[in-house]
């Protein structure tokens, strides 16, 4: 901390990312990354980008890859008007807060969620209800409802993170129904991995927000990708506070590259299924060990071993040069949470586990 520091710097958590191991050969299970690649079709188009062109600023709007998702969701009634695009969905996620969450009144969001929220809260200065999940750790509906105006809006992941617990589709739109005075942003990062997506519930609520990104299912972390659906009013907001941030939120490979990601329905349904079809046999592997496992609807799972402690297992797996994420958080401390990889990496997972539980 410095006296040159803002009081709002000096008062900030920072988020603290997963680790990215220096280290070649680990089997990183630790952040959520997609095992099999982007699209061949994403690495050429991005691939051809990356040259001459690159004197060339970008489309400020990021428009073919607006154009591509809206085609996406056409049937939905999703044009480009009504699609935001980002730098990553955190990017995405930070401009609802300025833009649409910040009003003077405490936001709602889960207890056990995303962490990126309470630093946002804290950049952004708005306050915030932790609200407790029940015993289960699905999050109860009725809790986000009969607020009026007395909060400044409500953002949950679906599936929450980092449980894996997915809220149906009908809940979600209770709570979008039950708050017309209020933004709600609904964080779908792993809608893929098995939930029904709200982008069906935009045309008919003009306070919805639906937040993706590329990063999981299209497996482009590394391009910083994400986006936003919702009424046109909505996006308006988020492109104002954009355009006085960055005005361009891609460069010209991820632009490409993200929209022949998302062109590539058939590329993305199979690895996709191969993912859950994966989180399947490690969710039974799991159990046969003793361990109990949240039901996932996402690409990792949430597991706790009534034997063992977590951390030491965590530590006892990075020694075998297996990573997965711990978090330190009292209600959550017993739990270990898996990022699904191939068969080949979950069972050497399984392998290392077998050793050290016998
Ligand atoms: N939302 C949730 C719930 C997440 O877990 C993540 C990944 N850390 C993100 C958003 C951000 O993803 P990205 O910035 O890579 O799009």
């Amino acid at each position: 901390m410095s006296k040159f520091w803002s009081p709002i710097v000096s008062r900030l958590t920072p988020y603290t990312p997963g680790e990215q191991p220096k280290i070649a050969n680990l089997v990183k299970l630790n952040t959520n990354e997609n095992p099999y690649g982007p699209s061949p079709r994403a690495v050429e188009a991005s691939a051809r980008e990356v040259g001459d062109s690159l004197r060339l600023y970008p489309n400020p709007d990021a428009e073919p890859l607006k154009l591509a998702i809206a085609r996406r969701h056409a049937a939905d009634g999703i044009t480009a008007r009504e699609v935001f695009v980002g730098n990553g969905s955190d990017e995405v996620l930070a401009h609802a807060f300025h833009a649409l969450l910040q009003h003077g009144k405490p936001i709602l969001f889960p207890d056990i969620t995303y962490s990126f929220y309470p630093t946002y809260s804290g950049l952004y200065q708005v306050e915030y209800r932790a609200v407790p999940l029940a015993d289960d750790f699905t999050l109860r509906t009725d809790d986000y409802l009969g607020h009026g105006d007395a909060i400044g809006g409500i953002i949950f992941p679906n599936p929450n993170a980092p449980t894996g617990c997915l809220l149906p589709l009908a809940e979600v739109e209770r709570i979008v129904q039950g708050n017309p005075q209020r933004v709600v942003v609904v964080d779908e990062a792993y809608i893929d991995f098995g939930g029904d997506s709200a982008i069906p519930l935009v045309q008919r609520y003009p306070n919805l927000l639906v937040v993706q990104t590329l990063s999981k299912s299209r497996s482009l972390a590394g391009m910083r990708v994400g986006f936003a659906i919702g009424h046109a009013d909505l996006i308006d907001a988020l492109e104002r506070v954009k355009n006085s941030f960055n005005s361009y939120p891609l460069d010209r490979p991820a632009i490409a590259g993200a929209t022949a990601a998302i062109e590539d329905e058939e590329y993305f349904r199979k690895t996709c299924g191969m993912v859950i079809a994966s989180r399947e046999k490690l969710v039974a592997s799991l159990e046969r060990l003793g361990f109990e496992v949240l039901p996932s609807a996402a690409n990792f799972v949430f597991a706790r071993h009534p034997q063992h402690d977590a951390a030491k297992l965590a530590a006892t797996l990075r020694g075998d040069g297996i990573i997965v994420r711990h978090f330190t958080s009292a209600r959550i401390n017993q739990f270990l949470r898996i990022t699904i990889g191939t068969d080949e990496a979950c069972g050497t997972l399984v392998d290392a586990l077998k050793r050290h539980l016998a």
